[in-house]
């Protein structure tokens, strides 16, 4: 296909046809030869304000609750320019990887106030023309167990944040922390995205209640939850149950694999399970499932680039998605799908859509992401972001016969 651009947006999409008058009438023409275009990636979860720790830890973490309790010592010394300096780090390897949109949980607390919002917001209006940053306002310390987060939470909002968090895991009375998120929802008309049930213990299952509260208060396809391990320790029929009620609320469910794999599964001392959400399972019962980041090189997660097509891959190879099919779902997962949760508008490859797109080198989609393929150009809106060309040089290669 030729695609044409004007002003941003695509407004053209036809069969190729080698001497197309209106094509060479094109300010600029991009030869793609056969190579696959897809719209730009989308990082539905990701946390840039704790990323590029391991320099600053003074031990490692093996589970959740020492990432947790290792990332709020290291938060006391956060400074805005030293979460600028990190989160931009990531940002660029993010647009260099083809990622044109992204979502960012910003740390509320009393212990760094709105610091960590300022620079999102900052780095959100600097980059608004290569990469749209939504911002979560995110309780990571929980909301009734670090009194004051409550009213920083609202402040966040009222400033600009584009998304309401929230962690079933920190506050002793669930019940009490999910109203709170809801009601705020509700109140400044706002998704919700929460950190949900990140453990190997099946009787953790706060994913139950947030059932029955996105009907409660008729938040259906405006609900997300990241991480959802626990439900992969259940019982096969239980966990399919559950998995079909998800999908009835329109829940989104964002798997993170890179951390969920690092730190699950650690208690079994023998038959280790990984700890993943049953992305298969949920995919199945018609949940919209897609993956993210999570973290890079953190407490909780050592690893990563921000490179969407390395969660896609490790996926891949945990999740049994190796079919000719599954690379399709892959795709949409880091696409369209993460679009739906996102909720974005004038997304995708389709006439009128912003013109947020990524070429990679590659002709179809195995390679594009087994290969983790080289992002040749990176658009936003019609403007070129980046471009990368990777080149090996071979010496001394000649067969001896
Ligand atoms: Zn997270």
């Amino acid at each position: 296909m030729d695609v044409g651009i004007k002003d941003g947006r695509i407004i053209s999409l036809r069969q190729h046809l080698p001497n197309d008058p209106n094509v060479l009438s094109a300010g600029q023409l991009i030869q793609a030869e056969g190579r696959v275009l897809l719209p730009g990636f989308i990082e539905p979860h990701i946390h840039l304000d704790k990323a590029f720790l391991l320099n600053q830890m003074t031990q490692d973490a093996n589970s959740v609750e020492q990432a947790i309790a290792s990332t709020l010592e290291l938060k006391r010394s956060f400074t805005k320019k030293d979460i600028e300096a990190r989160s931009i780090q990531v940002i660029q390897q993010a647009i260099a990887h083809g990622v044109t949109h992204m979502r960012c949980h910003a740390e509320i607390d009393p212990i760094v106030g709105l610091l960590s919002l300022e620079v999102m917001l900052k780095l959100k209006e600097h980059y608004r023309d290569q990469i749209t940053l939504q911002i979560v306002a995110f309780p990571q310390e929980g909301i009734q167990k670090q009194p004051g987060t409550e009213e920083l939470l609202i402040q966040a909002l009222q400033l600009g944040a584009d998304v309401v968090g929230g962690i079933t895991y920190q506050d002793g009375d669930l019940q009490e922390h999910l109203t709170t998120v809801f009601d705020l929802a509700k109140a400044f008309n706002k998704p919700l995205d929460l950190h949900v049930d990140f453990s190997d213990d099946p009787s953790m299952l706060a994913i139950l209640t947030i059932i029955r509260m996105t009907h409660a208060y008729g938040m259906q396809g405006r609900v997300s939850v990241g991480h959802l391990t626990s439900l992969g320790s259940l019982p096969y029929g239980e966990a399919r149950t559950i998995c079909q009620s998800i999908a009835e609320a329109g829940i989104h469910v964002m798997s993170l694999p890179a951390t969920d794999l690092y730190l699950g599964g650690r208690g079994d001392d023998h038959r280790h399970r990984r700890g993943l959400t049953p992305v298969s399972l949920l995919l199945e019962q018609g949940v919209n499932v897609i993956y993210g980041s999570n973290n890079i090189q953190n407490p909780f997660t050592p690893f990563g680039t921000a490179d969407p097509l390395d969660i896609g891959m490790l996926l891949a190879q945990t999740a049994y998605m190796g079919s000719k099919q599954d690379v399709v779902t892959l795709v949409e997962m880091v696409t369209t799908r993460a679009a739906q949760a996102l909720e974005l508008t004038n997304y995708g490859l389709h006439i009128g859509a912003d013109a947020d797109l990524v070429l990679l080198e590659a002709s179809n989609l195995r390679s594009a992401v087994y290969e983790r393929a080289p992002r040749r150009f990176v658009w936003k809106r019609g403007q070129l972001v980046a471009s990368t060309v990777k080149q090996t040089t071979f010496y001394h290669t000649q067969m001896s016969s």
